[in-house]
């Protein structure tokens, strides 16, 4: 079922294997009509990851390219709409012939088709995949899975046993005596053999250690050996999944199925991920949803950044429209993030102004880096009716320029980033070149581009003849950034603007205020 955890299972069964100097990649399935997830409001459904071919997907992919370092393309997320989409276009372009069109054989041939073209897809430097995971998002049952399962019991009905290895991922919960409970996991194992598919390995999932006595337990009911039964219990840090996994011998099980050679791993990983804390900052992130996962990607960039400096982050979740300079005051770093529509907007200026008087560390992304321009416009520029095209009437120096094209494209996924010499943003980068993944429509008005640096704001970085990054020097850190270099973070590859940000972060106590109580 959804919020389980299957993708950090799949994300961490393919690190365990990446370890062993496998190649993996990975596919996730989501058996919803929609083509994509760039429609879908990130507060139902979560953050819309942004991959380097502009594709708005699940963020299920955001943790695959985290965990394995590489890079995925849009035909990595299969939805159902894409699968219809195509048949009914090669329906209506006559290719099956006259033949009456089914779910079976041509939806599934055409799922089955798209989880082998993108298996075969170059990974990072050209290279082919050995082993690529697959996740069939949803739940055991769900009509929306139907044609996919199916897909899959036809895939394992043809291959050798050895190609493919069945994960089933279910919960264990413990009842109010204390008791593990195994009755859901008998069930959806019960509903996957109706549909014809036997797991290989099951991995429970739940608050506690699923021990001996339960793992045979559920060993009896399903006939899947007992070392295949994996215990997943939860863990504050998603990066530990994968040391918790090897610990279980779920690597060696995965290795034996596929008659591959269990090799030794390769510890780099887990010192990356386990480096010790030493410091701690808090952070304060300013945003109108109410659920965290919408910004999946900026927190796990926080993370990184923070291993990379063994700095512990801690995330302050504030609410635009209701917080106030007391909500503020004890934040070591102010972070405003995306986000589209008007409500929540003042909120966010006002914690933008109060990063800039008050010299507390700023990092803005994209919509925080527009506001930041408009703040700017309002606060020091002297325009009190700054605002943005995409929220109200007014001076827009934010705005979709040439009347020509106004419709408004989305700037969407990579895009070279030139950044000006000997600026901050260049020093972190280390290079006045890179690129960088973008997902906007609007961006800085060039009529104000001139009044706007002469009035300090330095713009220092430029995507085609957009500009993309500011930055003020008058002040310990502020910078804010129209693309999102958190859709390129890892652990292993942590992001320079969001390092630059923690490290302020953690000196930022020794910055003093103006000491006066801000104007709100
Ligand atoms: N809503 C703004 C735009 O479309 C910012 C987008 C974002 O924050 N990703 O330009």
């Amino acid at each position: 079922m959804s919020g389980l955890g299957k993708g950090i299972t799949t994300a961490s069964i393919g690190r365990l294997l990446k370890n062993r100097g496998y190649e993996v990649t990975a596919v996730k399935i989501d058996p919803y009509l929609n083509i994509d997830a760039g429609t879908m409001n990130p507060a139902q459904h979560g953050e819309v990851f942004v991959l380097s071919d502009g594709g708005e997907v699940d963020l299920d992919l955001g943790n695959y390219e985290r965990f394995l370092d590489i890079n995925l393309k849009s035909i990595h997320n299969i939805t159902t709409g894409k699968v219809y989409q195509r048949v009914i276009e090669r329906e209506r372009r006559g290719d099956f012939s006259g033949a009456t069109v089914q779910i079976i054989p041509h939806i599934t041939d055409e799922i089955r088709h798209r989880i082998i073209r993108a298996a075969q897809e170059e990974i990072n430097g050209g290279r082919k995949a050995e082993v690529c995971l697959v996740e069939v998002g949803g739940t055991v049952g769900d009509i929306e899975s139907m044609p996919f399962l199916e897909a899959v019991r036809q895939m394992h009905a043809e291959l050798a046993p050895q190609d493919m290895v069945l994960v089933h991922v279910t919960l264990v919960p413990m009842d109010a005596m204390g008791d593990l409970k195994t009755k859901p996991t008998q069930h959806s194992v019960k509903a996957l053999r109706e549909l014809g598919l036997q797991p290989d390995i099951i991995v429970c999932r739940g608050s506690e250690v699923i021990g001996p006595q339960t793992k045979k337990k559920i060993s009896a009911f399903t006939d899947v050996p007992v070392k295949a039964v994996i215990s997943a219990k939860d863990v504050p840090d998603i990066y530990q999944i994968p040391v918790e996994l090897e610990k279980e011998g779920i690597a060696e099980v995965v290795c034996n199925y596929l008659a591959i050679e269990n090799r030794e791993a390769d510890p780099a990983w887990y010192r990356v991920v386990s480096r010790e804390y030493t410091n701690r900052v808090t952070v304060a992130i300013i945003s109108k949803y109410g659920i965290e996962d919408v910004y999946m990607s900026i927190k796990e960039s926080l993370k990184h950044a923070g291993r990379a400096l063994s700095t512990e982050v801690n995330i302050r979740w504030l609410d635009a429209e209701t917080l106030g300079p007391q909500d503020l005051a004890d934040v070591d770093g102010i972070l405003v993030p995306s986000g589209f529509g008007k409500r929540g907007v003042e909120g966010k200026i006002r914690a933008i102004r109060y990063a800039r008087e008050n010299k507390k560390p700023y990092l803005g992304i994209s919509l925080g880096f527009q506001l930041a321009v408009v703040e700017y416009a309002r606060h020091v520029l002297g325009i009190p009716d700054a605002t943005s095209e995409e929220m109200e009437d007014g001076t827009h120096v934010i705005a979709i320029p040439g009347e020509e094209d106004a419709s408004g494209a989305m700037h969407l996924g990579n895009c070279n980033v030139t950044l000006r010499e000997g600026t901050m943003v260049a020093g972190l980068y280390g290079t006045t070149t890179t690129v960088e993944r973008h997902r906007h429509r609007y961006e800085v008005n060039p009529e104000f581009a001139r009044d706007l640096e002469d009035a300090g704001l330095a713009f220092t970085g430029f995507c085609e003849d957009r500009i993309e990054v500011c930055e003020l020097t008058d002040h310990p850190f502020y910078l804010a950034t129209q693309f999102h270099p958190e859709f390129r973070s890892s652990p292993t590859n942590p992001s320079p603007p969001y390092i630059g940000f923690v490290d302020a972060c953690k000196k930022s106590r020794i910055y003093s205020g103006t000491g006066e109580t801000p104007e709100w």
